[in-house]
């Protein structure tokens, strides 16, 4: 399930994409409304406060939001990372070393800075991975068993390479940072929120097709599960996307889906193959 990968380095200069080249075009702009709603929401707080009239609720959502981070960067995400790795196992140079060193050299080429730690958590038969905050300036990785299972059971290396350089784009691309925390209250009220996260899944798999290639069409993974994925023919899949109506009632669950659905996450994976960088998931 390897792709024939034509060079993407060849699209860029010498040092590969900047950020701003890796990002899906809908991720600043939905980042733009975002704040700008927070702006709003927080003017309007502040009127109401000055005034002496109730502050809206929705409002008061904007307030809560900037407290947010404060609160999230002293406590909350010190108890999440703890609770998590406390029942997980870190990937070492000593511990799954095939893991770490893939880990560590994809982290070197993507140029991040201080290379977040890595976790293997159970999966109990989810497919998941994440990236997240363990102090203001630091960062960790958790990927879950079921993931890593296709390394070892199915030699798929390749495909957790994908995961891994996607949870990589997620921080290199500064998703994980706390002041998107403070922004997104008032978005996620109006159902934008979702539309954040979506673009910036987007983003982080376009790190992931720059960087490991041959990983992508393992998304399958998601699709048909840890063991069928390998035997699901690719371009008949795709045939039968073609073949379901693109209608208002794929785009409304892909519109209600913080990660796009399957039909529209593997398409432009599958078109940057064949027609280049300049291929972005629909938001729709
Ligand atoms: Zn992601």
């Amino acid at each position: 399930m390897t792709i024939q990968s034509d060079p993407l380095s060849t699209q860029f200069h010498s040092s590969g994409p900047t950020v701003a080249e890796l990002r899906h075009r809908a991720e600043i702009p939905m980042l733009v409304l975002a704040g700008l709603a927070s702006v709003v929401g927080v003017v309007v707080a502040i009127a109401a406060t000055v005034k002496g009239t109730p502050i809206p609720g929705w409002a008061e959502a904007a307030l809560i939001g900037l407290v947010a981070p404060v609160f999230a960067g002293v406590v909350l995400i010190r108890f999440m990372y703890w609770k998590q790795i406390a029942n997980s196992v870190e990937i070492t140079p000593n511990q799954l070393p095939e893991i770490y060193a893939a880990y560590h050299a994809m982290a070197t080429r993507m140029e991040i800075e201080h290379i977040p730690r890595l976790y293997l958590a159970n999966g109990n038969g989810g497919l998941n991975a994440f990236a997240s905050k363990c102090q203001v300036h630091r960062t960790y990785v958790v990927i879950f068993s079921d993931l890593i299972d296709i390394a070892y059971e199915h030699g798929d290396f390749d495909g957790v390479n994908f995961v891994l350089a996607h949870e990589l784009g997620h921080v290199k691309c500064g998703h994980v940072n706390l002041w998107r925390m403070a922004i997104m209250a008032i978005p996620r009220l109006l159902f934008v929120g979702r539309s954040v996260v979506r673009a910036q899944e987007y983003t982080a798999d376009r790190c992931a097709a720059y960087y490991s290639p041959a990983g992508a069409r393992s998304l399958m993974v998601l699709m048909a599960g840890k063991r069928m994925y390998q035997h699901v023919d690719f371009d008949a899949y795709r045939d039968s996307i073609q073949d379901h109506k693109d209608g208002f009632w794929l785009k409304f669950v892909n519109f209600w889906s913080d990660h796009a659905v399957g039909f529209r996450r593997i398409e432009p994976l599958a078109d940057i193959e064949t027609t280049g960088w300049n291929v972005h998931g629909k938001m729709l």
